[in-house]
């Protein structure tokens, strides 16, 4: 049985514990769900003071120069580049994931003429899916078709017809994780290309991009990287790549020289042609000093945390009754998933809303999944302990199956 002073002892442990003090964090309350929207950063609350008041208020358009509000796409990319192991001038935070798979995608098809299928597996993220079939539309299915694959059929259906792989490397239902390095060298040596959504890795795990001779990345600002809500996303595209690319949201700021005014497009260098229109700065600033707050601290130490704390989790609830009541959907590897655990129940949603009452904030994802999320920044193993507390709490009292939970909020 682990108690709650071996609970207390794990925090007394943890090199990481000194983090928790640099967030503003709701008093008595659990935060579970920083793999959906990471928690405010102290340091982005002045970031953001400064930038509007000092910046916008005060020196207006002069802060485009003067403050490098213009660059700040690619400074912002290339301090996420070193968490994803990409040398510089590889990314650029710009846009949101969606947006930036289309840019992908309609790159790599480009990269691969008679090649038409954009082969998915079956669970990944809509927005992906989504966007490959908006892309189909747009340029007929001869051109562009999405396939899906289970994930056991995947590397037997790479063919000459593929052009490239759309995969995530952390499931966001599961937190499975897929064989990144294997199946980037199988797709290569079918002559495809490979987009690796990174939504639930970057800053959670270690991601070798360059390593691992990956082609195009995409990954999430406002998850493990606490840039906050609709923080910008961003694009890495393997340097060798680069004379490659062809994107067509072919905005004004991923011209060569946006203020040439030319009546042409020419495309910027490298990844600055993935730029569209004008880059969000506010957003940008938030999510240039939440960055910082990950700068002391190593993937391993991170990936080490999340893991112990996603172990104890399972471990406290394989010692009662909720053993019995929750299904684990994760793989029980830890090694196999990401930064989170997926529980199925059949009142999940009920189950969620009521540990929310409870003050423990988690997810719920269709169609039964509880989904609790590990952020090793400023989640502490005691957390862990009161939240499964709290569970055990909300069953025995049954309060999951309150009517009002027949209704669901726009977000689950
Ligand atoms: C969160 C998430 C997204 C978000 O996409 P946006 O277009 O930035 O909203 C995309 N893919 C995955 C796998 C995600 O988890």
């Amino acid at each position: 049985m682990i108690c709650v002073n071996a609970v207390k002892a794990m925090d007394a442990a943890d090199p990481l514990a000194y983090k928790r003090g640099e967030f503003q964090l709701p008093a008595g309350k659990i935060y579970l769900d920083g793999n959906s929207l990471g928690a405010l950063p102290l340091s982005v609350i002045d970031r953001l003071q400064a930038t509007v008041l000092e910046q916008w208020g005060d020196d207006l358009i002069s802060s485009w120069n003067r403050h490098g509000w213009i660059d700040l796409p690619q400074r912002v990319g290339e301090k996420i580049a070193p968490l994803i192991g990409a040398a510089t001038g590889q990314v650029i935070c710009c846009d949101s994931i969606s947006v930036n798979l289309f840019k992908l995608l309609a790159t790599a098809l480009h990269m691969r003429p008679g090649r038409s299928v954009i082969l998915s597996v079956e669970g990944n993220f809509p927005t992906d899916l989504y966007m490959a079939q908006g892309l189909s539309t747009l340029l007929k299915e001869q051109t562009c078709q999405l396939q899906q694959v289970s994930e056991s059929a995947l590397l037997d259906s790479i063919d000459e017809s593929v052009a490239v792989l759309l995969l995530s490397h952390v499931n966001f239902r599961s937190g499975a994780i897929l064989a990144m390095q294997a199946i980037t060298a199988a797709a290569h040596a079918a002559g495809a290309l490979v987009i690796w959504d990174l939504a639930h890795s970057a800053g959670a795990l270690a991601v070798e991009l360059d390593a691992r001779n990956i082609d195009f990345a995409v990954g999430c600002g406002y998850k493990y990287l606490n840039g906050g809500p609709g923080a910008p996303a961003f694009i890495y595209a393997a340097r060798r790549h680069h004379s490659a690319i062809k994107q067509p949201l072919s905005g004004w700021m991923g011209h060569r020289n946006p203020f040439a005014f030319e009546p042409q497009y020419r495309p910027g260098e490298g990844v600055q042609q993935f730029m569209c229109g004008t880059p969000p700065i506010l957003s940008l600033a938030a999510l240039d000093a939440a960055l910082d707050v990950l700068a002391d601290t190593s993937i391993e130490q991170r990936r080490q945390k999340s893991l112990a704390l996603g172990e104890l989790f399972v471990d406290l609830v394989m010692q009662c009754e909720l053993a019995d009541a929750l299904q684990l959907q994760s793989p029980t590897q830890a090694e196999q998933r990401g930064s989170q655990l997926a529980w199925s129940h059949p009142q999940a949603y009920g189950l969620c809303q009521a540990w929310i009452e409870h003050g423990v904030t988690a997810d719920f994802r269709e169609p039964d999944i509880l989904r609790v999320g590990f952020s090793p920044l400023y989640t502490s193993f005691r957390d862990i302990y009161e939240a499964v507390e709290r569970l055990r709490a909300v069953l025995a009292s049954g309060t999951h199956l309150d009517p009002r939970w027949q209704q669901r909020e726009k977000v689950t």
